[in-house]
């Protein structure tokens, strides 16, 4: 099934424990595709960047296989750029600063023959462009839509109107808290479902995710990893590990949606492990198989 992906494209300055990185290729869109496109090939992308946005950023997306006729390119624009400091404990992350640039006049034009793309995966940006794409779209089988701490806070109003459009969203443990209102992740899951969307999948940093419909609670495990070097775009990757997973299969049963959650914690353990969107670089379907079934072996236990 053909993927659609729309979200930022931009240049990230990190700070993490074991070093620094500037004006590094990033964004939710980049990420998201890149993690996606070793399950279905090629994925779509809608996103604005400027024209400083450098050629090794075009050429990492070209090739992960990504189509580029959605990017726009502002000539004499500066592209999107987000700064991030990791603490210690690398679930603990600060925003320095977020610099929109060509995002702030962005209207998402949606190529015509993107507009029937069967999934449909918003990154997170502005709830008000994440619907005006939603507007272009023909029937898409499933919509999955990530967010984040700063829409909650500045864009309640309308990302509310978004979720209502929405299959499935992600978050992290303090957005479900913070949307929800409530401190129980699983009431949590309950009320946000009750805004729009019949899936929610909660990440929990380096304690796993879990997986909510009306019909089951699926905690899924983190892999054990000892060499994590920059946390940035782990979400993304989970997103975009999860929605490659549905689109290659057609399958939106239970039993499937579990298999995707695992293959987003895969696609971003591998995100982890190196600096910025390095770890998407170039993976094989076999290692990416290979870590999907070490998480079963996670929590397999024998009764007695
Ligand atoms: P994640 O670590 O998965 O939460 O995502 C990190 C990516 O999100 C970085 O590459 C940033 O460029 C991007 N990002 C951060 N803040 C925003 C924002 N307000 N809007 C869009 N993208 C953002």
């Amino acid at each position: 099934m053909s993927v659609l992906v729309v979200g930022s494209v931009a240049l990230d300055s990190i700070e993490t424990p074991f070093g620094v990185s500037k004006e590094t290729v990033g964004g939710s869109a980049t990420y998201i595709a890149a993690a996606a496109s070793y399950f279905v090939t090629p994925i779509r992308l809608v996103g604005i960047v400027g024209g400083d946005f450098p050629q090794r950023g075009h050429a990492f997306l070209e090739d992960r296989k990504i189509d580029l006729e959605g990017l726009e390119v502002v000539e004499g624009g500066k592209t999107f750029r987000w700064a991030g400091r990791y603490h210690y404990d690398l679930n603990e992350r600060d925003t320095l600063s977020t610099e929109l640039n060509v995002f702030e006049t962005f209207d998402p034009k949606i190529p015509e023959k993107y507009r029937k793309s069967r999934v449909v995966c918003l990154g997170n940006i502005d709830p008000v462009l994440q619907l005006r794409v939603l507007d272009q779209i023909e029937k898409p089988r499933v919509v999955v839509c990530d967010t984040m701490n700063y829409w909650i806070e500045r864009k309640n109003a309308e990302l509310r109107e978004t979720l209502k459009q929405i299959n499935v969203v992600i978050l992290n443990d303090s957005e479900a808290r913070l949307l929800s209102r409530e401190p129980n992740l699983i009431t949590a899951g309950r009320v946000i479902r009750g805004l729009g969307p019949s899936v929610v999948i909660i990440k929990k940093g380096e304690h796993g995710a879990l997986l909510l419909t009306d019909q089951v609670v699926f905690s899924a495990p983190a892999y054990p990893m000892e060499n994590i070097f920059d946390p940035t775009g782990a979400g993304d990757s989970f997103a975009g590990g999860f929605v490659g997973w549905l689109a290659r299969t057609d399958d939106m049963s239970e039993e499937n949606l579990k298999r995707a959650v695992i293959y987003g914690s895969t696609l971003a353990s591998f995100c982890v492990e190196k600096f910025g969107v390095e770890g998407l670089a170039d993976l094989t379907y076999l290692q990416i198989q290979d870590r999907f079934r070490e998480f079963r072996e996670l929590s397999r236990f024998e009764e007695d």
